[in-house]
Order: structure tokens, then C-alpha cells, then sequence
């Protein structure tokens, strides 16, 4: 995979589909900085398996939906690096409940944790790699974004803003030759969806026409694609990685 910039952050890089992918993206020869919020252990311990495969990365703490924190960040990685290339905005909660028992509380604080914080980082990107006119943003946003899903009125309003608002920025940096895409993955196997039952984990892999979760290699191997020149066409899209299940 060919890259022409050096550096990446992924939010919510400590576990699951933000590990894969700082794992990914250092393989193809990009300095990663991994971002946690809590398992500072799990960010240490995933530089350390990074750098002893010959990867170079950084840990940086920082809870995603707090403003300042996250511009503090993107200066501190333009300080040190001199830019910023890539930015995967993965960082993502669920606080699920049927809409009727849901508190406005309840709704803002995943659209704050999910959505706002993704606007503070690809407007932060924007204005750091407009200096260099390159860079490339993914964000993560979710099937349900597509399909909505009971229980999750406001995860998927929080998914979806993500499609639209990475459209809206495809348009404010393509003079500048900065790409915003997104990516809506199935059901992949992680922390998040071990929290499953068993029958309901069943009965969605019922519904998925290859059979099965996916892996989070598979997502981070298509962020990959989308933040690499061979997308250098690509902006303002969204990628389906679910094997099927909503086409
Ligand atoms: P996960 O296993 O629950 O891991 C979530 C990661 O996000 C953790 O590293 C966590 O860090 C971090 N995080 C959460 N809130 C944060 C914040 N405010 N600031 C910084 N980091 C924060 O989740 P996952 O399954 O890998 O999901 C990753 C992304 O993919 C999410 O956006 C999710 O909505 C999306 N997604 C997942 C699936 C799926 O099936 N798994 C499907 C569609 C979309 P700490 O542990 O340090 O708190």
C-alpha cells in the first residue's frame, strides 16, 4: 500500500477496531499515534508489539470528546512531527435503550462522544494539513448509520451525522487536497459486540449473508485503502465492510 504522508492518529486506538488499525497502518510503514482514553496498559502494550515488529508509535492520552484536550493533541503530534498526514476518527460509545426510556441525556452524550467529537477532529485535521494542501480522514461510523437498529436511536443519529458531516467536509477540503470518507462496518468482533448476548449475536449472523462477524483486520485493512494514494480519487464516499448484510 503506498502512502505519501508519515503520520497517523486514531482516537480510541487501545482495543478493538482502533488497535487493528494502528497495527495495519504501522505495517505500511506509518509513525501511529494511538489514542486511549482509559486502557492506558492496552495503548502501552500495543506500541510495544508495533515497535518489536519494526513499526515506530506513539501513545497519546486524551478523551476524544473533550475540545480542548483533542486540539491540545493534534498540536502536540504537529510539534513533533511538523504535521499531521491522516486522521482516523474511531473513537465510539454505545448507551443503548429503546427511544421511549431515553433521556435527552441519554441521546446528546453519544452523539457528543461520537459525532462532535469526530467534527472537532476533522475540523483540527483540516486546518493542520491545509498548510501541507494533503492529508486524508476516515471516520468510523457504523451499519446502523444505514439501517437503524431498535435500542440505538442515538448511536445510530450519531453514525449517521458522521456520513453526512464527512460529506460536507469532502467539500470544504478538495481545493486543498485533503479526502474526509467513511466507513460503516457490520458486526465485527470486538469488546463492543462480545457485550452480546449469545442468541442475539446468533440471530444477527443469521442475518449476515457470509455468515459470520468480521474480523477488525478487515476494517482496518479498508482504511488503509481509503487514507493510501491508490484512493486518491476517493472523497466524500462511505464503505460497507459487512459482509453483506445491508447492501
Ligand atoms: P471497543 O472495542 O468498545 O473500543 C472502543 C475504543 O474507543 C477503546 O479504545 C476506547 O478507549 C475508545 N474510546 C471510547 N470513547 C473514547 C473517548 N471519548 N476518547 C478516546 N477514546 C475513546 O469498540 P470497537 O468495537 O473497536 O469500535 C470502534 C469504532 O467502530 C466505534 O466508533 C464503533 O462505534 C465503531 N463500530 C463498531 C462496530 C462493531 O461491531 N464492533 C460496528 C460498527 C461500528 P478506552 O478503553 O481507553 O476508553
Amino acid at each position: 500500500m503506498k502512502f505519501s504522508g508519515k503520520n497517523v492518529l486514531i482516537t480510541g486506538a487501545s482495543r478493538g477496531i482502533g488497535a487493528s488499525i494502528a497495527k495495519v497502518l504501522a505495517s505500511y510503514g506509518l509513525k501511529v499515534w494511538i489514542n486511549y482514553r482509559s486502557s492506558h496498559e492496552e495503548a502501552d502494550r500495543l506500541k510495544e508489539e508495533i515497535e518489536a515488529a519494526g513499526g515506530e508509535a506513539a501513545v497519546i492520552g486524551f478523551d476524544a470528546s473533550d475540545e480542548a484536550a483533542f486540539v491540545d493533541a493534534i498540536k502536540t503530534i504537529v510539534q513533533s512531527d511538523g504535521e499531521l498526514s491522516y486522521l482516523v476518527n474511531n473513537a465510539g460509545v454505545t448507551k443503548d435503550k429503546l427511544a421511549i426510556r431515553m433521556s435527552v441525556e441519554d441521546f446528546e452524550s453519544v452523539l457528543r462522544a461520537n459525532l462532535t467529537s469526530a467534527f472537532v477532529g476533522c475540523r483540527e485535521a483540516l486546518k493542520v494539513m491545509s498548510k501541507k494542501r494533503f492529508g486524508s480522514v476516515v471516520n468510523i461510523s457504523s451499519i446502523v448509520a444505514e439501517s437503524g437498529n431498535a435500542g440505538q436511536v442515538n448511536y445510530s443519529a450519531s453514525k449517521g451525522g458522521m456520513i453526512s458531516m464527512t460529506k460536507s467536509f469532502a467539500l470544504e477540503g478538495a481545493t486543498r487536497n485533503i479526502r474526509f470518507n467513511a466507513i460503516t462496518p457490520g458486526f465485527i468482533a470486538t469488546d463492543m459486540t462480545n457485550a452480546l448476548k449469545d442468541e442475539i449475536k446468533q440471530s444477527y449472523i443469521d442475518k449476515i449473508p457470509l455468515r459470520r462477524f468480521g474480523d477488525p483486520t478487515e476494517v482496518a485493512q479498508t482504511v488503509a485503502f481509503l487514507l493510501s494514494d491508490h484512493a486518491s480519487y476517493i472523497t466524500g464516499e462511505t464503505l460497507k465492510v459487512n459482509g453483506g448484510m445491508y447492501m
